[in-house]
């Protein structure tokens, strides 16, 4: 959903209420999101929408509670308008553009951006791929670099005095299908076995490089490794789809030159993941709102 649409589909806080309401309680069974009592009632208030009394445990609470937009001082309408720039946003947006599109001020757009980042990181948790999985390590952050070149890039140090070290991530990606990344505390033949036995169903066929630690991995996948050093691609022994996914990932992270945020990478990562999983989805903004509640 484009921007234009969600301004008109929400034009105000009221409207924005009513339609969360609708996607966290559907059939208008309104349940308490402290005890799950569906003894509950609504308040009759005029200054404060939406607030509702729970007769069993004596909470009193609106359909914001236990979510992203849980006591936020920012209006709803602001939330699905960002909520929609960043979903939209190829290349990731800072929160200085943000705070300029929504005209909020600099501490609430951080906010803001770090709950919708934090939501869609959550949400990659549990996703298994199977089938033709390429499997690969790489490094983000320090300074932006000019070149594109494969060793530029993969060189795991500081980048000299001054510098900022680089953070490990590991990824897989299913050909046609979803991706799975996270920053890597351990590239060693476990941290990788690891990884890939959360993220990948056993007999995939699996597609790597020839470093070392995806030896381990034999046995548990059909593995295959591939030179970078051959300068062509050997027909379907490629990993030119999570090469590609690592490409997206460093435009977002360089294009905002946050490399003084390394602390945040795991939420850039999960971010990347969540905008690559949801590529073909045109409800993706739907898709994200009704993910706040579950
Ligand atoms: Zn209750």
């Amino acid at each position: 959903m484009d921007l234009f649409e969600v301004f008109e589909r929400f034009p105000t806080h009221e409207s924005c209420i009513s339609h969360l309401e609708a996607v966290r309680w559907p059939d208008d069974r309104a349940y308490c999101p402290y005890c799950g009592s569906f003894d509950v009632a609504r308040k009759v208030e005029n200054d404060r929408v939406g607030r509702w009394n729970c007769h069993a445990c004596h909470a009193s609470f609106n359909v914001l509670a236990k979510t992203i937009f849980s006591k936020t001082k920012i209006p709803l309408q602001k939330w699905f308008l960002g909520i929609s720039l960043i979903i939209d946003a190829k290349k990731s947006l800072s929160s200085e553009q943000l705070a300029r599109h929504l005209k909020l001020n600099a501490k609430s757009a951080w906010y803001m951006m770090v709950r919708v980042r934090a939501e869609m990181t959550n949400k990659q948790s549990g996703i298994m791929l199977e089938g033709i999985i390429e499997a690969d390590e790489t490094y983000v952050g320090g300074k932006p670099r000019k070149s594109n070149r494969r060793d530029d890039d993969e060189t795991p140090k500081g980048s000299g005095p001054g510098g900022t070290k680089k953070t490990p991530v590991i990824g897989a990606v299913e050909r046609g299908g979803k991706v799975v990344a996270k920053v890597a505390s351990d590239l060693t033949g476990r941290g990788v076995l690891r990884f890939l036995r959360q993220s990948v169903g056993m007999g995939s066929d699996l597609i790597t490089d020839e470093y070392r630690a995806y030896r381990a991995a034999r046995g548990i996948f059909y593995h295959h490794s591939i030179s970078h050093s051959r300068q062509y691609v050997d027909g379907d022994l490629h990993t030119n789809t999570i090469e590609g996914f690592w490409s997206l990932l460093k435009r977002a992270w360089y294009g905002q030159h946050h490399h003084y945020q390394r602390h945040y990478m795991p939420l850039y990562v999960g971010e990347a993941c969540w905008k690559y999983n949801e590529r073909n989805n045109s409800r993706a903004f739907d898709k994200f709102l009704a993910g706040c509640f579950a």
